[in-house]
């Protein structure tokens, strides 16, 4: 037996028992005529001792013990003399009377402990020791809390979780798919599920009435920080249900998640429209947890004479409380982040409502006391208070008053972890305008149904229709996304027409779907959360690295695994592909 006990479960209760421990030597500390070791495992840390008195053989066998090695000891739980109230297992150590290592180790090529000095490069490479650590550790075992939960609150409300193929068929619409070459038909490509959409639509047309699946969903994108190539999906899909079936389901299950996972209760989900979203917070996923909410000011500040707000299509601002006394080098920094590239104001304009009642402002050569007065009331400001005003096309201006605002919520620490503030957007539009491509394309996924009472609208005003769509916001994040679906032949006819598939693409994509809604489908509907990102707000961090076991890097590579790799001539002729160097490709 390799153990009686782990090492995260001893306490003074267990005082004189004889145990046997296994694990690793994370630390040892040697005194001369004692020495002690901290040995670990997934459960804790429990402290060992060797004594040079009653037995010198083992302390020096002990001494031989490096960083790593994985051991057996037995001996006695006795009390320390001087405890650790930082651990559970503190208050006791065990005195060794017998070693035996089960496995000699390298010396780690980073601490293994829970501040280490390794870079994340290196703990990727060596993942297997970094999971050695506690808090990542602590990040996969609340993973297996959460998808638990998960399981456990949508089978009570009767879903059942079936498994899809992974090995599909490529659609242009969407993200990038991942291909997979098939060997049996050469020539022939079997693409990786951006999602089981389709397939859990068909679910619906089989009559499962009930789906979930957490599943894992592959999109060749371009990386950007913190995206996965290959990342979790919590799939869900219901038939006959409406909007409100849903958003009652999934406020639920969310409700679920923070109780069980974080003892917080939330109540009622507040809901927004998409345009109240864009509007007032300049995102689609507006951080809730702190205001500093957008107010436009056209109808006060326009045809004063200032030619860049007079010129603007649309001029809104933020007010920041108790930030007037913001220095000009504090000022000067947040200009500068506002014309950052990626940000793309052209400039920022500060309004101060000093501590003694004067306002001033950054443009007071063209307002007046009055005029600076109103801009404060429109902003209900009050004294000490900043206000940030930038002007320019409407898009482009709430998009970059949106970055200032989640910059200064960052900045003065208003986006609390410990706090929750979930939302649902609704009404998104059903579909948007790309000028490059010039045709519409669907803002969530072409299955997404408009709603009834704005059909009539499909015929001459397609920009104005919205859709039957849904998201669920979290601390800022989109955490899930889902719509009611088009169960409608001829309507999903019609949306593909209008997507620019002529009926023949539409049929060689989608045929078995068409063709599925001809079989008598249901009215359903569903959403999707994004597991990874939803472990990560409910472990209080934003990094969903960090709660993958196995990640890849920002360039999308498995550095442990040395993943993608180049596939020997032999496979490559076995699959009829051949690799062509760039310089070749017209
Ligand atoms: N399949 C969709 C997605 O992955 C979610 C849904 O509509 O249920 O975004």
């Amino acid at each position: 037996m390799y153990r009686t006990h782990n090492c995260g479960e001893l306490r003074l209760s267990h005082l004189g028992q004889t145990v046997t421990l296994s694990g690793w030597v994370q630390r040892t500390r040697d005194f001369g005529a004692m020495s002690f070791i901290d040995l670990r495992d997934r459960y804790g840390i429990t402290q060992l001792s060797f004594n040079a008195e009653t037995n010198p053989e083992l302390l020096s066998k002990a001494r031989e013990l490096g960083r790593e090695f994985v051991v057996q000891v037995s001996g006695q739980v006795v009390e320390r003399s001087s405890k650790n109230t930082q651990i559970p297992t503190g208050e006791i150590e065990i005195a060794v009377a017998e070693v035996t290592v089960l496995n000699a180790a390298k010396t780690p090529p980073f601490t293994i402990e829970d501040q280490t000095d390794g870079g994340d490069e290196l703990r990727m490479k060596y993942r297997y020791l970094d999971i050695r650590r506690k808090p990542v550790r602590d990040n996969l075992l609340l993973r297996n809390r959460v998808s638990l939960a998960v399981r456990n609150y949508l089978s009570e409300q009767g879903f059942a979780e079936v498994e899809t193929p992974f090995l599909i068929k490529s659609t242009p619409e969407g993200a990038r798919d991942f291909v997979v070459p098939s060997r049996m038909n050469p020539g022939e490509f079997y693409a990786l599920p951006q999602s089981p959409q389709t397939f859990k639509q068909l679910l619906m047309v089989g009559g499962m009435d009930k789906y979930y699946q957490i599943v894992k969903c592959f999109r060749d994108e371009d990386l950007r920080a913190d995206r996965q190539p290959e990342f979790t999906q919590i799939d869900c899909e219901m038939a006959f249900v409406e909007q409100e079936d849903i958003l009652q389901t999934f406020e639920g299950l969310l409700k679920h998640l923070l109780k069980s996972i974080r003892n917080v209760e939330v109540a009622n989900f507040p809901r927004m429209t998409y345009d109240h979203a864009m509007r007032t917070y300049g995102n689609d996923k507006p951080d809730i947890r702190f205001g500093m909410s957008f107010v436009e000011l056209n109808a006060i500040v326009q045809n004063k004479g200032f030619v860049v707000f007079d010129a603007a299509e649309l001029v809104v601002g933020i007010r920041v409380a108790g930030a007037a006394n913001y220095t000009r080098k504090q000022l000067d920094a947040l200009t500068d982040f506002v014309k950052r590239p990626q940000v793309g104001a052209s400039g920022l304009v500060w309004v101060k409502y000093n501590e003694d009642g004067t306002i001033k402002s950054s443009v007071d050569k063209f307002y007046s006391d009055e005029d600076r007065a109103a801009i404060a009331a429109a902003f209900g400001a009050a004294p000490n208070d900043l206000m940030l005003i930038l002007a320019g096309s409407a898009n482009k201006t709430r998009k970059a008053l949106s970055e200032l605002r989640m910059h200064l919520g960052n900045a003065l620490g208003l986006r609390k972890p410990d706090e929750f503030a979930p939302l649902w957007v609704v009404d998104f539009p059903l579909l948007e305008w790309d000028e490059d491509a010039s045709r519409w394309f669907a803002m969530h996924h072409p299955f997404t149904a408009p709603k009834p009472e704005d059909l009539h609208l499909m015929a001459d005003n397609l920009g104005a229709v919205r859709a039957n769509a849904y998201d669920l916001v979290l601390n800022g994040s989109e955490i899930g996304g889902g719509s009611i679906r088009i169960h409608n032949r001829e309507l999903q006819r019609q949306l593909f027409e209008i997507l620019g598939f002529t009926e023949e693409e539409a049929q060689a994509q989608f045929g078995f779907l068409m063709n599925a809604f001809e079989y008598g489908a249901p009215p359903h509907g569903g959403i999707a959360f994004g597991f990874d990102r939803l472990v990560a707000i409910l472990g209080g961090h934003e990094t969903i690295r960090d709660y993958i076991a196995f990640p890849k890097n920002n360039a999308g590579r498995d550095v442990m695994i040395d993943a993608p790799a180049n596939i020997d001539s032999a496979q490559l002729d076995e699959l009829q592909l051949r690799v062509v160097p760039v310089q070749q490709k017209q």
